[in-house]
This record gives structure tokens, C-alpha cells and sequence, in this order.
């Protein structure tokens, strides 16, 4: 057996880990065993995990690995976020970010290596698809992320408390292994994180949201950015395959599936003079009157390929003032790490993809490095380029 096919043991969930040791001849609990000391104790060298036999370990070398992704670098931000580049076996690299608040840490992970959906609105469409992250790269962030903070603080508290798939890519495009992911985060024997601190961000691929109950209960966020579809297939080319009306029907049918009562986050990207008008916000609170859910508001954050501009701080408070008074929860994301290039949408990893629109982002990057148009805030692209080697 050559080492490339070797199963990665930190990339198998539970149940497989189990069926693994089982068809090896070996005691179930063995996986857990195994999970606790790569997951809670991040200990990659079967030599070291003693409970476990000398000859297990032996035939285990025959057969697996346990393998992370490369760290590549680290950057952290005057608020406290960090960004980390990650890369991938495909050979790209992917971010993920930190971000701490008073009461909790939400690691906000990625789930592809750029993106094949072209949102008009987002650094991560601008690459293109590139590749899936495998399961192991996809935990491995928060494996990394437990690695570097230290996994609990002097209080014995958590860390990373929220995992969000918000990074980048579009998770339910890489369903199988976000599921496996998702099942390691909320395994006691891992990370144990609940149900409802584990949030899939989708910008609604509907096959896939049908799917969804039938291999997860982790709560959901659905990127809708737009109040009808006319605007939403300006900005989201998917809307055109998949209308608000079967969107909205399905998030429901999901939400109807949990065992408890939780609503799903709507994230609206405001962007100035494209959804963020009065008119947007009530045709929104028309659209959502009997739908249940929390709205997000996440304003704009720039980079360097797009035209597009933040609202302004009064129309982000009227836009939500409009929904407040129509009775829904508001929340307005708190722009963080912006000086490293970590806020929403500005994650780019290496942008190394070989994809068309990748390229002729590059080239229109170097464009307009050359005209000498970046300033302070461009910032992704700075980022980015740090890590292009
Ligand atoms: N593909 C998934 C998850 C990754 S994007 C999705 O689209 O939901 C995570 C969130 O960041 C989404 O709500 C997305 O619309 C938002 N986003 C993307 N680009 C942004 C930008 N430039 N400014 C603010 N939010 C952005
Ligand atoms: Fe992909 Fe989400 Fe970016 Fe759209 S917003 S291009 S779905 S990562």
C-alpha cells in the first residue's frame, strides 16, 4: 500500500473510525480512544498514544496516517482576530480566522479552496473553483486553531467556542466531507461542540439543504442578500437555478426537521446603492413576514477588484430600524480583522488556482497594482501576496 492511499485517521468520524477497527479485527472502542488523542490532545504520533498497544500501533502504521494541512502563516489583527493560511493538498491555500468576543471565540473556517459560485460581491468568487478541502483539512482548522490559542483559557473555558462555515467556499458544494467534518466537531470525544454552535453558511444550493437533515442537525445560515429575485440573480448567479420561493421552502423543510427550536440566520450583505435602500429593507420584511428568523446585516467590506462600497452607518441603522419595527431580531456584524484582510468576503488564500476568472483576477490585480490603486484597506490583496510564493 503506498503512503498517498493510507487512510487519514484524523479525517474519519466516529462511526468510521469505528468500522475501521472493526474490520481490522479490533475493539470499536478503540476509535475513541483514538479520536480523543488526535482531536482533544492533538497528538499526530501513534508512539505516543500509549493506551493503545505496541503491535496496534504497529499494524495501524501499516495502514494510516494521521495527517493535517501545512500552517503557512499567521496573522493577527490590532482587534485581537487571527487569520491563518492554510494549505491544502491540491496545493492552494485557504484562510480561516479567529475572532474573539467577550463570552466566546468563533473560528470561522473554509470548506473549499476558492469558490465556483461568482457571488458579485465576494474575493472568494473572484478565484474560482479550485478544489474541495478533504475532511482532515476541513477539521484541521480547528485542530490548528486549538493548536495555537491553546485550546482552553486560565478559566478552563473553551477557546473556540462557534465554529462557522463561512470562510472560504460553499460548503454544501462539498457536502460528504463537511458533513464527516461537522460530525468530528460535535463528537464529545472531539470537540464536543453543540449543535447550535456549529453554523453551515450556504448561499442556497437547494438539493443539497434537502438533503441536509437526513446527516446533520448543526444550525444554518442562509446568504440571501437580496429581497426578490430579480436583484438576487444580479448579484447571486445561483438564484437563477435556485429562486428565493424554493430557497426559503427548503431552509423551512430543514428547520422543521430539528429536534429543538431554532430559527436560521439570514445574512444580508449591504452593499451601498445596490440592495440597501428603505424600499429593500421593507420588501425584505415582506418577504420574511412568516418565515421564521434571525437576520444578519453584514456591510460591505471592500476589496481591491470590486466597485462595489460600505453603506453608510445611518443607512445600515435605518435598513435595520425598518426591520426592527416589522418585528424581526437585527443583528449588524461587527467588521473584525479588517487590517489583515479577514472580514467577510475577503478571504483569498494564495489565489495560486489556475482557473480561468483566477487568472484574469491576477492579472487584473497586477493591473492595478501597477496603476498604483491600492490603499491601506486592500488589505486582502496585501494578505495575499504575502503568502504567493
Ligand atoms: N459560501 C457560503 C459561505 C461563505 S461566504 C455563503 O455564501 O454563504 C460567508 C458570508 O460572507 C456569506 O454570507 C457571504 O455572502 C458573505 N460575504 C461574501 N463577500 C462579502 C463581502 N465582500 N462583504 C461582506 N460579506 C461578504
Ligand atoms: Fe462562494 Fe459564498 Fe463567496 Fe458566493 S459568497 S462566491 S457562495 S464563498
Amino acid at each position: 500500500m503506498t503512503a498517498k492511499s493510507k487512510a487519514n485517521l484524523a479525517g474519519l468520524s466516529l462511526a468510521n473510525l469505528r468500522t475501521l477497527f472493526v474490520d481490522a479485527g479490533e475493539k470499536p472502542f478503540r476509535a475513541e480512544q483514538v479520536m480523543k488523542w488526535i482531536h482533544q490532545r492533538g497528538v499526530v504520533d501513534l508512539d505516543v498514544m500509549t493506551d493503545i498497544s505496541k503491535s496496534l500501533r504497529e499494524k495501524l502504521k501499516q495502514s494510516t496516517e494521521i495527517s493535517f494541512p501545512k500552517l503557512l502563516q499567521n496573522f493577527t489583527a490590532d482587534d485581537g482576530c487571527h487569520k491563518w493560511i492554510v494549505e491544502v493538498a491540491s496545493g492552494s491555500c485557504v484562510e480561516m480566522v479567529y475572532i474573539p468576543e467577550a463570552g466566546r471565540g468563533t473560528l470561522c473556517i473554509s470548506s473549499q479552496a476558492g469558490c465556483s459560485l461568482d457571488c458579485s460581491f465576494c474575493a472568494t468568487g473572484k478565484q474560482g473553483f479550485n478544489s474541495n478541502l478533504t475532511v482532515a483539512e476541513i477539521v484541521g482548522q480547528l485542530w490548528w486553531a486549538n493548536q495555537k490559542l491553546g485550546g482552553f483559557d486560565s478559566s478552563g473555558n473553551r477557546v473556540v467556542t462557534n465554529v462557522v462555515m463561512m470562510g472560504m467556499g460553499e460548503p454544501l458544494l462539498n457536502f460528504d466531507n463537511v458533513m464527516e467534518a461537522v460530525s468530528i466537531m460535535m463528537e464529545d470525544c472531539a470537540y464536543g461542540l453543540s449543535k447550535r454552535k456549529v453554523t453551515i453558511s450556504t448561499s442556497g444550493v437547494v438539493p443539497a439543504i434537502d438533503r441536509l437533515k437526513d446527516f446533520t442537525d448543526a444550525s444554518l445560515a442562509v446568504s440571501l442578500h437580496a429581497p426578490n429575485d430579480e436583484l438576487r440573480s444580479q448579484i447571486m448567479p445561483i438564484n437563477n437555478k435556485y429562486p428565493i420561493s424554493e430557497l426559503l421552502r427548503s431552509v423551512q423543510g430543514y428547520m422543521d426537521s430539528l429536534a429543538d427550536k431554532r430559527v436560521p440566520v439570514i445574512e444580508y450583505t449591504m452593499i451601498k446603492g445596490v440592495n440597501d435602500h428603505r424600499a429593500h429593507a421593507r420588501e425584505l420584511a415582506t418577504l420574511l413576514r412568516e418565515f421564521p428568523c434571525k437576520i444578519n446585516i453584514i456591510p460591505f467590506n471592500p476589496f481591491s477588484l470590486s466597485d462595489y462600497r460600505r453603506p453608510s452607518t445611518s443607512s445600515i441603522a435605518n435598513f435595520r430600524q425598518i426591520l426592527q419595527a416589522a418585528g424581526f431580531t437585527v443583528t449588524v456584524r461587527a467588521t473584525r480583522g479588517e487590517d489583515i484582510g479577514a472580514a467577510c468576503g475577503q478571504l483569498v488564500g494564495d489565489v495560486q488556482d489556475q482557473t480561468r476568472r483566477s487568472r484574469r483576477h491576477k492579472r487584473l490585480a497586477a493591473a492595478k497594482r501597477s496603476e498604483k490603486v491600492f490603499t491601506g484597506a486592500d488589505n486582502l490583496a496585501i494578505a495575499a501576496d504575502r503568502v504567493v510564493r
